[in-house]
């Protein structure tokens, strides 16, 4: 059965309100049936950073979407060749689950970068992009050749990211307002952050 897929790649280090707002907003839009997460061991853009166990950051991704029928986390980029790049990912799910159709899902601070990432072209040949308004970030710079396969959703911004949240436990700021309980558990158990 075909079905129309939106795929949100990201490294998820923590996962956050700003994340689970998003994934509502994506299936909200009825433009796709489903949401599938594609959990990234280690994203080219962020080459030289410190990353959470792969096993942690999907731990907390399953406790947070585990009641949330139409959202999958995926480890596929796990399991094909690093780097993960997007088009390689999408490429092999077109090839592996035909009768989809597969749009690219992201927040805008993504779509301003978008033409830094490697084969973004290539991408646009492949699929839509759907992109979520974040604060701070405006999509004026945005190439047309981009913007013309852009769909934009509507969406209630959350100004929240993972830096933030890593920085203020390392700080020891409270991040209640931030994520939800099961991931304070995890990062209190695993004495992330700090
Ligand atoms: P970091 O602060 O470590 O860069 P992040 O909070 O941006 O992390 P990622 O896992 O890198 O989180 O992002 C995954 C996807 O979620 C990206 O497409 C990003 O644009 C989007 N995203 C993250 N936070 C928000 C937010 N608050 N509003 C809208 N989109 C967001």
């Amino acid at each position: 059965m075909s079905a129309r897929i939106g795929l949100f790649g990201g490294t998820f280090d923590p996962v956050h309100n700003g994340h689970i707002s998003i994934a509502r907003s994506f299936l909200q839009s009825d433009l796709i049936d489903e949401l599938w997460i594609l959990l990234t061991p280690h994203p080219p853009h962020k080459s030289g950073e410190f990353q959470t166990a792969y096993e942690l950051r999907f731990k907390m991704l399953k406790k947070v979407f585990s009641g949330e029928k139409k959202v999958f986390i995926k480890t596929i980029e796990n399991e094909l060749p690093k780097p993960s790049y997007s088009v390689q990912t999408i490429r092999y799910l077109k090839e592996h689950h035909s009768d989809n159709t597969y749009f690219y899902c992201m927040g805008e601070d993504s779509l301003v970068q978008f033409h830094t990432w490697k084969y973004y072209e290539e991408i646009l040949e492949e699929c839509k992009l759907l992109v979520a308004q974040r604060p701070g970030e405006s999509h004026e710079e945005v190439a047309e050749n981009i913007l013309k396969r852009a769909h934009f959703i509507d969406h209630t911004p959350l100004d929240v990211s993972s830096s933030e949240i890593r920085e203020n436990v390392a700080n020891g700021v409270s991040i209640i307002d931030q994520v939800p309980k099961e991931v304070i558990k995890v990062i209190e158990k695993e004495q992330l952050y700090s």
